[in-house]
């Protein structure tokens, strides 16, 4: 979500008449867009206001601004913590970055504003142009969540939830095929609920049936689900709709139903595995990621054992897994049997070294198959064509320029922990 918002303000920026800087002591104008899900997110963006405290010192003129979650969360402490930074707004505030940056550039003052406006359309039209791929976008659909997990901040920063009207939506992505985009990535906080919060609306499951119809469409994902919110029609999609991909990232944080009780979490572990039986029933193929999280408030040992017995009975294909951290104001700060720093880090090994195996294992199943892959950036050490398939993993290949922003079929060479090695094959 933070990369599209930025992909967002990116482009209204160049409407505006900005351009990208080369270098961070090249630009004018600094903006920080922002991460409060994890203590230690919120610190990165502290420490790296600190360091552009010199660049502000050498060069008075330029612009500091802060958005996103943490300048939601902190607003004016941002201001008095850091007499550098000239502007903070909020997460429903970013449609209006340009003319802040005007105000503060015409009057010199610094400016706060991180109001929540419920309103999700931007006051002009834009189509928020991808930055990363040519061939990839990302689409907000909704975005806010009414759930309170007592770990979570982001009912605070982002607010309740709102949907966006469905024929904007479609819209939105029949412009972005027609600038030749093949793959779209639907975003919300809890995308899955999309358009229980009005009456006027189509539910998530016919927004995907309606997107997958759209011409010129190859591959449609959505991102990040909540297991409550899977429906019947939602499962039965993934059977029927040829666009969406087989996989789904669907959190489910703990494998211990009084932990997820204390979480808010609204499942329990039995009602999560038969989601996800029912998912494997119709698309046996489907690749399923999760987060989770260890060392949660009075998570005991046994506790903890229920989580390692659900990675073993799910067999995830890859997991996101992190220490709890307190994140004021969500409730669970307050909860009393914290546990200690050492413990959590422990469990973390012991979840991450439970996990490395069955996605390694899972990987090296694809050697030899051949996969259809996206083909839509560089590799990380830039001599190869990088893309993904269509259960999300990472295939790179040796390939001519050419065939950047192309699907093609792969085979698979090599499994490495983190990513494929292929050979084009057509
Ligand atoms: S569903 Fe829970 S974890 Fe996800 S954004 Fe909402 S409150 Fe946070």
């Amino acid at each position: 979500m933070n990369v599209h918002d930025s992909e967002y303000m990116a482009t209204l920026l160049e409407e505006a008449g900005y351009r990208e800087a080369s270098t961070l002591k090249k630009a004018d104008v600094i903006l920080l867009n922002t991460c409060a899900v994890r203590q230690k997110a919120e610190e990165k963006v502290y420490s790296l206001l600190g360091r552009l405290k010199f660049l502000k010192k050498k060069r008075p003129d330029i612009i500091i601004g802060v958005g996103g979650c943490v300048a939601q969360k902190e607003g004016e402490r941002i201001l008095k913590r850091m007499p550098h930074v000239d502007l903070v707004f909020g997460t429903h505030q970013f449609y209006h970055v340009a003319e802040f940056i005007e105000k503060v550039r015409q009057n010199r003052a610094r400016i706060c504003c991180v109001d929540f406006s419920y309103q999700l359309e931007p006051p002009r039209r834009i189509i928020p142009l991808p930055r990363e791929s040519k061939v990839r976008a990302y689409v907000t659909i909704m975005q806010g969540c009414n759930n309170f997990c007592t770990y979570c901040i982001v009912p605070y920063v982002r607010g309740r939830e709102v949907s966006r009207r469905s024929e904007d939506i479609i819209e939105e992505i029949k412009r972005l095929l027609d600038m030749g985009i093949k793959e779209v990535i639907l975003l919300g906080q809890n995308v899955n609920s999309y358009g229980q919060d009005r009456s006027d609306e189509i539910s998530f499951a016919e927004l995907l049936r309606r997107i997958n119809k759209l011409p010129g469409l190859k591959r449609l994902r959505f991102i990040t689900s909540h297991p409550k919110d899977i429906s019947k029609e939602l499962i039965r999609a993934f059977g029927e709709l040829e666009t969406l991909c087989e996989y789904i990232h669907l959190p489910v944080q703990s494998g211990s139903d009084r932990i997820l009780k204390m979480m808010n979490r609204k499942y329990t572990r039995s009602d999560y595995l038969r989601k996800i039986e029912s998912l494997r029933k119709v698309r046996p193929d489907i690749a399923i990621s999760t987060d989770l999280i260890v060392g949660f408030p009075g998570e005991t040992e046994a506790d903890f054992k229920e989580t390692l017995s659900i990675l073993k009975e799910v067999e995830y294909d890859t997991i996101f897994a992190f220490k709890y951290s307190d994140r004021p104001p969500a409730k669970a700060v307050t909860f009393k049997d914290k546990v200690r720093e050492e413990v959590k880090k422990e469990r973390l090994e012991r979840v991450l070294a439970l996990q490395a195996p069955i996605t390694e294992r899972k990987n090296k199943a694809l050697e030899g198959k051949v996969v259809e892959v996206l083909l839509d950036t560089y590799s990380k050490r830039g001599n190869q064509l990088s893309g993904r398939t269509r259960c999300h993993r990472v295939v790179n290949v040796a390939a001519e320029n050419g065939l950047l922003g192309q699907l093609v079929k792969v085979k698979i060479k090599e499994a490495l922990a983190h990513s494929l090695r292929g050979e084009v094959v057509s």
